[in-house]
This record gives structure tokens, C-alpha cells and sequence, in this order.
């Protein structure tokens, strides 16, 4: 495509979804300029180079000009955050530009919405480019995640506890329907919820739609596509830190990455965000919280599954108790590729448990250790030289490990699994204070090393290492 002419946008959502979501052209930032262009994510939206570094292109996607047919809205959604239950949240700061090859494409910090409530709608900079960095990270792992486009700077400021430059991120996702716009549409009537259920199904998990009661095969759909993300996250150290529902999508992909963080010493207690006090959404309590979100969506399915509720619950309660023990089996196969452990037996489970437990128990940085376990086993490093140095009780768990694995090649799987760049806290800081102040040097170069998160590159070790200080890192959601 080289010009927007070419480009087909559909507005499904906003077709069929009306009753949730209100109509919302963007006001614009006349003076943006792009920062970050991901040529191969707009290639697979069927754009082409010429036009993603035209002038036409800035200008739709900084909000000025709007594509031929486009609708644009803000959805409208609910959601329990931190627990308690606000049932207007929906789009405060961002405006659907409607569906290109059934991917949204989203202006998030776009200005003020019908659902901005008291805020202004837009976005700072840093956490623009930290979302389009992490973001494509975990799209590099193969990890689902909506996506980043473009990330813009605006050359407006924004108010905040400072001022600060604003920024604009084009969002790609399979949808933005999340758990909390269901319990949005639960707050309207049931025709809605109905509807909203049927489009998800259409749009996400459409061989369901001739199965027998087939709300029901949905949420055990979205539960295993959940269970399978968290199980994700879990692998390679990822807090999401802000798992309200309205922060989950149930396409099952990643959505949101206000406050989060890598995890770098392995500790299950981690928590990064301010405002996050009671350790609810640590790391080692991301299951439990999964599973407490599923209730919450399960609630809104209710009147879907059977007219005589108590029936409903039970069919949705079974589910859900399966869910723990299917999250299970995932984490213990994601960790089990991690340790190159070809089965998941139970003397497999208990040398995976006691891996963590000398890294909880000596400090390790969680990432770099699978990366030097792999070394060590192929000797191009010794045990006295890795993180497990300290460890008095490594060497008998690497006995037992040996005697599971395929020594011949099991370094190279696991460096195919386990990544050496991962966002380090302390680097992007830098990267992100250096981008704001008008330097993309650092931010593009690590955007480049976690586009092939596995490969080692002579020369950038110190992007595999852990910040050598041990001050708590802390993360905002403010955007
Ligand atoms: P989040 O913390 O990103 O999950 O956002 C929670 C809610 O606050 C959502 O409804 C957002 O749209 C809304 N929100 C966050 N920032 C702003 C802002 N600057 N202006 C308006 N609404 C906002
Ligand atoms: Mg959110």
C-alpha cells in the first residue's frame, strides 16, 4: 500500500458494538514527529516503506488526518482494580481507529475521550517508548502482546507532578476487549452481553461457534489462553503489575504495560509498581490473581450458560477449577524447555522446584542463570565463574540435573529459549531519560538487541547484566 487510499479499514466494533462504546474523532497533535517506525509490524499490516515514512502517514496516525471510512471510538469497559469494582472505566486516553486485517489499530494518549473522567488523555513520552520496547520484546519471545506501531513524540507537554513531553503510541492488537468490558456490558442488559459475547467468539475463538454451548467452550477457551500467557510471563521473570481486569484481554494477549517489570534476582515476592502495597500483584501471586480475575469474568457469563443460574455456576465453577492445574502443566513445560528437561515427570517437577529454590535462597539474577547453566554444561565456563558460585548446594542439583538431559545439545535448546537481553530496569532508565532529552541513540540500540532477545553479540555484555546496584527498582503507571 502507498497511500492511505489503498488502505481497507473496517469498523466492525464500532458497528456492532455501539451500545459500548462511543463515536470519538481525535483532535490531533499538529506538531508530532515519529520516533520509533516498526517497518515489519506495518508490513504485515500490508503497509509499505513509502508510506510509513510519508507525511500522510504521520498525520494519521498523530490523530490530524482520518482514514477514508474510519470510525473512530473509545470503548467502554468496567473493571475490578486492585479488588474493588468501578464500572466506568473504559478508553480515558485512547481512540480505536478501527480494524485493519481484523488487528485494532489504536492511538493510546490521544487526548480526551467521553471516558476521560477527570484526566486529559494524554500520554508522557517515556512511557510510550518503555511500552513499545517491552511490548515488541515480548512479541520477540513469541509471547502474545498487542503490539507498537509508531511511537510519537508530540512536542506538547503534558501535566503531570512535572511537566513532561508528550508522546502518542499506535497500538496493534487482536482486539481490545477485556475482561472488564464484559463486566461493562454485564451492567447494561443482557442483549448487550450477548452480542459482545457472539462478536468475541466471531472474532477470537470462531471454531466454538457450532460447539454445543458454546459461551461456556469460551470461557474455558479464554481460561487456557490465559493460563498459557501467565505461564509465559512466569518464564522470563515478567510482572505485569497492574492485573485488574480491565487489564485483561481475552484474546490472551498481554495488554498494558504501565508499571511493569523484569524480575532480576529471583525473589517470588517481587514487586515493582508504587502503588502497589500489599504485594498483590507479584510475581508469584500473578496465578492466583489470574484465576481471581477468571471468577470475576465468569460472574458476567452467568446468565449466557443456563437459564437456572445455579446451574450456570456450576458448569463455570468446574472450569475454573481446572484452570490452576492447566496453568500448572504450562509452567512446569515452559520451565522444563527452559532446563532443556525433554519430560515432565515427577522427578523432572522436583529438579525444576529446587532450580528456583537455590535462586530464591542465594539472590541470583533469574535471567542471566539459565544462560550460564547453559555454559556451564558445555564448559565454556566453570561453576566457580557463574552466578552459582556461591551455592553449596549447586553441584549435587547439577548431578541430578545431567542425569535428565541430552548433554550433546542441550546448550544450544536452551538458548533458544532462554533469552540474554531482557529490558533491564537500570538500562532502560537511561535509555528512556536519554530519549525523553532528545537522544535515540541508547533506546534503538537496545530496541535492536531485544528484536533477537536469544543471540549474543561481542561487545554489548553489559546489556545481559544486572544492575550492579541493589536499590528496589520502582515503576509508575502515570502515563
Ligand atoms: P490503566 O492504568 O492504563 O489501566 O488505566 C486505567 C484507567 O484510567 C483507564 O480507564 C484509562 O483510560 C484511564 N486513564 C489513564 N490515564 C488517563 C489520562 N491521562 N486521561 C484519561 N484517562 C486516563
Ligand atoms: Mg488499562
Amino acid at each position: 500500500m502507498k497511500n492511505s487510499k489503498n488502505l481497507k479499514i473496517d469498523n466492525s466494533y464500532a458497528e456492532k458494538l455501539y451500545e459500548i462504546s462511543e463515536k470519538c474523532p481525535p483532535k490531533g497533535f499538529k506538531k508530532a514527529e515519529i520516533l520509533l517506525r516498526n517497518y515489519s509490524l506495518a508490513k504485515e499490516l500490508g503497509f509499505d516503506k513509502s508510506f510509513v515514512d510519508s507525511d500522510e502517514c504521520l498525520n494519521i496516525f498523530a490523530g490530524n488526518n482520518l482514514l477514508e471510512n474510519s470510525i473512530p471510538i473509545a470503548q467502554g469497559y468496567s473493571g475490578h482494580q486492585f479488588g474493588h469494582f468501578n464500572p466506568q472505566l473504559g478508553d480515558g486516553r485512547a481512540i480505536l481507529l478501527g480494524e485493519i486485517n481484523k488487528m485494532d489499530i489504536q492511538l493510546k494518549g490521544i487526548g480526551q475521550t467521553p471516558y476521560s473522567r477527570r484526566g486529559d488523555g494524554k500520554s508522557a513520552l517515556s512511557p510510550v517508548l518503555r511500552e513499545y520496547m517491552i511490548s515488541e520484546f515480548m512479541h520477540a519471545l513469541k509471547i502474545p502482546t498487542t503490539r507498537s506501531l509508531f511511537a510519537m513524540k508530540t512536542n506538547e507537554d503534558v501535566q503531570r507532578e512535572t511537566t513532561l513531553p508528550g508522546g502518542v503510541l499506535t497500538r496493534i492488537a487482536k482486539s481490545h476487549i477485556r475482561i472488564g468490558t464484559f463486566e461493562y456490558a454485564r451492567t447494561k442488559n443482557i442483549q448487550i452481553l450477548k452480542t459482545l459475547a457472539d462478536y468475541s467468539i466471531d472474532r477470537h475463538y470462531s471454531d466454538l461457534k457450532d460447539t454445543d454451548n458454546k459461551y461456556l467452550s469460551f470461557f474455558a477457551g479464554v481460561c487456557d489462553k490465559q493460563a498459557s500467557l501467565v505461564s509465559k510471563w512466569m518464564s522470563i521473570g515478567f510482572i505485569h503489575g497492574v492485573m485488574n481486569t480491565d487489564n485483561m484481554a481475552i484474546s490472551g494477549e498481554t495488554i498494558d504495560y504501565g508499571p511493569c517489570a523484569f524480575m532480576d534476582k529471583y525473589n517470588p515476592k517481587t514487586v515493582f509498581s508504587s502503588i502497589d502495597h500489599s504485594g498483590r500483584y507479584s510475581y508469584h501471586n500473578q496465578p492466583a490473581i489470574l484465576i481471581w480475575n477468571l471468577a470475576k469474568f465468569a460472574e458476567t457469563l452467568i446468565p449466557l450458560i443456563d437459564e437456572d443460574n445455579e446451574i450456570s455456576i456450576k458448569k463455570l465453577t468446574e472450569i475454573l477449577h481446572h484452570t490452576m492445574p492447566l496453568y500448572q502443566e504450562y509452567f512446569y513445560k515452559e520451565f522444563a524447555e527452559k532446563l532443556g528437561l525433554q519430560t515432565i515427570d515427577n522427578k523432572n517437577v522436583k529438579i525444576i522446584d529446587n532450580y528456583l529454590k537455590i535462586l530464591h535462597s542465594e539472590s541470583i539474577d533469574f535471567t542471566l542463570s539459565f544462560r550460564n547453566l547453559a555454559k556451564i554444561v558445555d564448559k565454556s565456563i566453570t561453576i566457580e565463574d557463574s552466578v552459582f558460585s556461591k551455592s553449596g548446594v549447586f553441584t549435587k542439583w547439577y548431578k541430578s540435573w545431567k542425569k535428565e538431559i541430552n548433554i550433546s545439545n542441550v546448550s544450544q535448546q536452551m538458548n533458544l529459549k532462554n533469552p540474554c537481553y531482557i529490558p533491564r530496569n537500570h538500562l532502560i532508565e537511561i535509555a528512556l531519560k536519554n530519549g525523553v532529552d532528545g537522544d535515540m541513540t541508547k533506546i534503538n540500540l537496545i530496541t535492536k538487541l531485544l528484536e533477537s532477545p536469544f543471540i549474543e553479540k561481542d561487545g554489548y555484555e553489559k546489556y545481559t547484566m544486572p544492575s550492579s546496584s541493589d536499590e528496589r527498582y520502582i515503576t509508575y503507571c502515570g502515563t
